[in-house]
């Protein structure tokens, strides 16, 4: 990319910050919340490391992928073109248990541990990698709750939750920090994020450090900010459209 274009796109990016940290602010306003309790994730998926970097220069320091093989390549070349950035990966796509091993060596956060299959096999992987120096840190891990009934769409059942937080803190190589939750298509994010917001403060009644709740995307965030979300996860209104990808 030429350094004209380059710097056109960094304000384009600018802008769009701006725009979405305006709607956090307004939500937080309404909320009678402050805005420091609403963390920005930049979701960078479809779009190139090079603008990962420019969000990096722009003072984010959360960023999210949802595609394991799309994420290792990017923030590999995420880290060659900004050595210094003190940036978080966070994992918030469907995860097979065989893509642990890698997800465990890129990402600092996965926010979509929806069984217990899957995190035996993440907290079997960050243990390894814990070993042999590939990482310094155990994994943080949010619970991915499934807010509807369409199959197919990740999330585990409500109901399932508590038995899912006493597998993930059995061992010191995960760290369950919260709850993540996409609304259903179609149906009303309000019921659904006031729903996850009882489940989030039930789940920190018995682990204290489970106090993130990442809910609201491009479409909803204002609605899941007055629902008391602490990590909004925004990709389209900060980078624009996404070309449709098959799976
Ligand atoms: C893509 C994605 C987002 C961001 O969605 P936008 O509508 O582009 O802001 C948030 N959460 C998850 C799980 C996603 O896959």
């Amino acid at each position: 990319m030429s350094e004209d274009s380059r710097q056109e796109r960094k304000a384009e990016i600018a802008e769009s910050l701006r725009e979405v940290r305006e709607r956090v602010d307004a939500a937080c306003r309404a909320a009678g919340r402050q805005p420091e309790e609403v963390e920005l994730l930049a979701v960078t998926k479809t779009f190139p490391a090079g603008d990962a970097a420019l969000l990096a220069d722009l003072g984010l320091t959360e960023l999210a992928e949802n595609r394991e093989q799309e994420a290792r390549g990017k923030v590999a070349e995420f880290a060659e073109l900004r050595p210094e950035a003190a940036v978080r990966w966070h994992m918030i796509g469907q995860l097979q248990r065989n893509k642990a091993r890698s997800v465990v060596r890129w990402a600092d956060v996965v926010e979509s541990v929806d069984s217990v299959r899957l995190a035996e096999a993440l907290r079997r992987a960050a243990a390894n990698a814990l070993d042999a120096g590939e990482r310094s840190e155990p994994l943080d891990v949010l619970i991915q709750v499934g807010l509807d009934d369409a199959a197919g769409r990740g999330g585990c059942p409500p109901g399932d939750v508590s038995a899912l937080a006493a597998e993930i803190t059995r061992h010191s190589d995960l760290r369950l920090r919260g709850v993540m939750a996409v609304a259903p298509l179609g149906g009303d994010p309000d019921v659904a994020f006031a729903t996850l917001s009882g489940i989030a403060r039930r789940l920190q009644e018995d682990y204290p450090e489970a106090v993130e709740m990442s809910a609201g995307m491009s479409g909803d965030l204002e609605s899941a900010v007055a629902h008391g979300s602490t990590r909004v996860r925004v990709g389209t209104a900060l980078l624009g459209g996404r070309r449709l990808i098959s799976p």
